[in-house]
């Protein structure tokens, strides 16, 4: 009791002469900051607890005026007990005093927003480069046709629920430290509908949806990367009682290929020439998103070169041009030689010297600008 008690109206933040209206958003303000679902501050419940009561006293005319002339003490003297809250159902006393909209509370569920559908395609790394159309199918909650979603029998139509007098919500009555307020929540009942039906639908049973199949048209934009989701909004289930039907996400896995490696935008590969053909040059068919294209090697090609093709890579998603193709040059050195093979090397062995092999650049620097 000896510790000095913050002042009202310096917890809630308000001017001494604040009007009944500043208390309550200066309150309302503090609540949502000090809410247990939304704050992490330590000390959020006392501090809720030092709010409320500083609410509960300058809400009132009588306290008010009692605090305003003798502080803390004219309200002990007064008879005044701070209420005492049960802070294991804070939220629930949040919902009673602010409505239950406030922190975005199930209670509003009348019309529920349909439910989002997972899908999934597969596509070829060659397909994610020019971009495709892939149907998916998937089954939808969608309203009942039969009953166009009331949920009756044809011939029958629902009726007002009983319970709720066709509002969908009921009305109970609580006590709490602000006095006694009526609280609203969703008919169990009608589940929010305001109807109920004796004689259901026999096609959704009185559930107003029924699962449909539905085929989709999934356009596959070129240069999506694999694990990305592409969005149909509005195709998902439909919603309750009018509420918006959810979105399709179409989660896009582009297939490995062998013959290239996906480096962002870029795509790497790599070309094998036998010793002889880059030692002497050639030309080799190399594969790329575009169909073969056939390169030059000079003579004196090097295991780790690479060749950059400009703009032969993956376009870039929702942008402009292409990456690059990146080929990597490999040098394949002879196995299993017959003795007329090993008479020839041995006798170019004997043949070659130092200048054969004076590079510019190591095959590790090669290997490096590959990667970048
Ligand atoms: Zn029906
Ligand atoms: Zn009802």
């Amino acid at each position: 009791m000896a510790t000095a008690k913050r002042d009202y109206y310096d917890v809630l933040g308000v001017e001494r002469g604040a009007s009944d209206r500043e208390i309550k958003s200066a309150f309302r303000r503090l609540a949502r900051e000090l809410h247990p679902d939304v704050s992490d501050h330590p000390e959020a419940q006392e501090r809720f607890r030092e709010a409320a009561e500083a609410y509960e006293v300058l809400s009132k005319t009588e306290t008010r005026e009692l605090y305003d002339r003798y502080g803390h003490e004219g309200l002990r003297t007064g008879g005044f007990r701070p209420s005492d809250f049960d802070f294991a159902n804070l939220a629930d006393l949040f919902s009673v005093f602010f409505g239950d909209d406030l922190f975005g509370g199930g209670l509003g569920a009348r019309r529920a927003r349909g439910a989002d559908v997972m899908a999934e395609v597969e596509v070829e790394l060659e397909e994610a480069a020019r971009g495709v159309k892939r149907e998916v199918r998937l089954p939808v909650a969608v309203p009942c046709p039969t009953c166009q979603a009331t949920g009756a029998a044809p011939g029958t139509s629902p009726e007002t629920c009983p319970a709720c007098g066709g509002s969908g919500r009921q009305q109970s009555v609580s006590s709490s430290v602000f006095g006694q307020f009526i609280r609203t929540s969703t008919c169990q009942e009608c589940r929010g509908a305001g109807e109920v039906v004796s004689t259901p639908c026999p096609d959704c049973k009185g559930a107003r949806r029924r699962i449909e199949d539905r085929a989709l048209d999934v356009d596959v934009p070129p240069g999506i990367h694999d694990g990305q989701r592409i969005r149909l909004s509005g195709e998902g289930h439909s919603g309750e009682l009018g509420g918006r039907a959810g979105d399709v996400y179409v989660l896009v896995h582009v297939l490995p290929d062998v013959r290239f490696v996906r480096d962002g935008n870029d795509i790497v590969s790599s070309v094998d020439l036998t010793m002889s053909e880059a030692s002497l040059g050639t030309h080799a068919s190399v594969p790329t998103l575009d169909g073969d294209v056939d390169l030059e090697f000079k003579p004196g090609t090097q295991p780790g070169e690479t060749r950059v093709l400009r703009g032969k890579g993956m376009p870039v998603l929702q942008g402009f041009g292409r990456g690059d193709h990146r080929l990597l040059v490999n040098v394949a050195v002879p196995r299993n030689l017959s003795d007329e093979q090993r008479r020839l090397l041995e006798e170019f062995a004997r043949a070659e010297h130092e200048a054969n092999y004076k590079a510019e650049e190591g095959f590790f620097e090669k290997l490096r600008a590959a990667f970048r």
